[in-house]
């Protein structure tokens, strides 16, 4: 006699999708900590920041508060030691995916935060660390990293973006326009890389590697004006990525940060590009969680369709993990000229990975899922304008090159920097 298989009352939960992998203990315990106060917090106020396309200020005092803005701070330093060049950048990765989880424009800002502390660290003086650093424990201060000066033009821009750079005594002048200033009139203190070769910065330029300099703007400064009206995206609202005008901007050489081409000799931006992969997996996890929630219900869990897009987003969420663990194991084990090419590489897996989930999660759930107030409808928008942040075609045409043994930019995705 067949005995009927019954659905069990309680509906499925994902397992715990750090299970296996090996993080420090107290790594763990501060990611833990990091994901409570993103889900208790975060996460109910981001409706309201996208809609007023705000910086998420109020979720950086609560980081500060909690003892989390200094994260990639080394200990030695009195952070809690997730630098990603000399710890467990996986840490790192799995913090910001889970402020990710909750929103994407916070992820966005905070990654920005991460590589200005990464950057002070990597390259900055004993008396720069002192001083930026003392003013992110003690008062809560947050930092970004403004490059994007985009050279070509598109309909409706009525001038050329891009910035100049002046050596004058004892310091710099800086003038022009920079777009994509994330956390514009939020943050405190802004790493400009800018080029004494001219407009371009540092990704979008032509110039040799070491006419980029990063120099460190303070903020408010009344020669440094955001214009607000320039930012009006279909997603990403809340990191307030304004248009900056720069007008005789005196930055002094003791807010020069490294010799001019540090920033890529250093390679540093291999250290930041998983960020993203890292982010674009927090905003599918989180895509993943409503989609359980929907379809625990006993009539649409017995579903075989139901069941092929749960099992793809299962997959997905996974490979994705797999994928950030792997790039962060080659860094702690010494690979460093491995990691630098895998970072293009998660950076695209991922990317995919977390289309194909919130793809799989909108089939499976309906319309429904997207009508505010469901997250799911944020998660698009915002995921489907971050990616572009790179492009994939770039990206996937950087690992190609690398496999021929063709001459690769590992740190901004186009052919040989002249
Ligand atoms: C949400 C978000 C946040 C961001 N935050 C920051 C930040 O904090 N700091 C920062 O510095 N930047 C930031 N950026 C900007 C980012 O770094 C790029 O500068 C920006 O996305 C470039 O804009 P674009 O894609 O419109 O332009 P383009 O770079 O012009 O790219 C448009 C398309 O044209 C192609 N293309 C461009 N030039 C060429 C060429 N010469 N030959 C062939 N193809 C070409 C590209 O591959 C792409 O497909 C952010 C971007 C986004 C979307």
């Amino acid at each position: 006699m067949h005995s009927t298989f019954k659905l069990p009352e309680e509906p499925f939960r994902s397992t715990d999708p750090l299970l296996g992998f090996d993080l420090d203990p107290a790594h763990r315990a501060i990611i833990a900590r990091a994901a409570a106060l993103a889900a208790g917090r975060f996460a109910p106020r981001a409706a309201e920041f996208d809609r007023t396309a705000e910086f998420p200020a109020d979720d950086f005092v609560d980081l500060h508060e909690a003892g989390l803005l200094g994260a990639a701070i080394p200990k030695g330093w009195g952070g809690l030691g997730f630098q990603p060049h000399s710890s467990d950048p996986f840490a790192l990765w799995m913090m910001t995916k889970e402020l990710a989880k909750a929103d994407l424009s916070l992820a966005r800002c905070w990654e920005g935060h991460g590589n200005a502390m990464t950057l002070i660290d990597g390259v900055g003086t004993d008396a720069q660390k002192q001083r930026w650093f003392g003013g992110v424990l003690g008062a809560g201060e947050v930092w970004s990293c403004w490059s994007g000066e985009p050279q070509t033009r598109v309909p409706g821009q009525a001038a050329r973006f891009g910035t100049t750079v002046e050596r004058v005594d004892g310091g710099y002048v800086v003038n022009g326009t920079k777009v994509f200033t994330t956390g514009g009139g939020g943050v405190n203190h802004a790493i400009l890389l800018v080029s004494t070769a001219g407009p371009g910065a540092a990704r979008h330029g032509t110039g040799n590697a070491d006419e980029l300099l990063m120099l460190v703007c303070d903020l408010p400064n009344p020669r440094v004006q955001f214009d607000a009206r320039w930012w009006d995206p279909v997603g990403m609202r809340a990191t307030a990525s304004h248009l900056a005008h720069f007008d005789h901007l005196y930055i002094p050489d003791d807010n020069q940060l490294g010799p001019g081409g540090a920033f890529f000799a250093g390679k540093w931006q291999t250290r930041f590009t998983p960020q993203y992969a890292a982010s674009f997996l927090g905003a599918a996890e989180a895509a993943y969680d409503y989609a359980l929630t929907v379809l625990s219900a006993p009539d649409r869990r017995a579903d075989p369709y139901v069941q092929h897009h749960a099992g793809h987003m299962a997959i997905a969420i996974e490979a994705a993990h797999l994928w950030l663990y792997r790039v962060a194991r080659l860094w702690t084990g010494g690979e460093d000229e491995a990691a630098q090419l895998a970072a293009a590489r998660v950076r695209y897996a991922v990317e995919h990975l977390a289309e194909d989930v919130v793809g799989h999660c909108m089939r499976a759930c309906g319309a429904r899922s997207l009508i505010r107030p469901s997250p799911v409808e944020r998660i698009y928008r915002d995921l489907g304008f971050y990616f572009r942040h790179d492009s994939d075609d770039q990206v996937l045409a950087t690992i190609g090159r690398s496999v021929l043994g063709e001459e690769t930019d590992v740190s901004f995705f186009r052919s040989a920097r002249a």
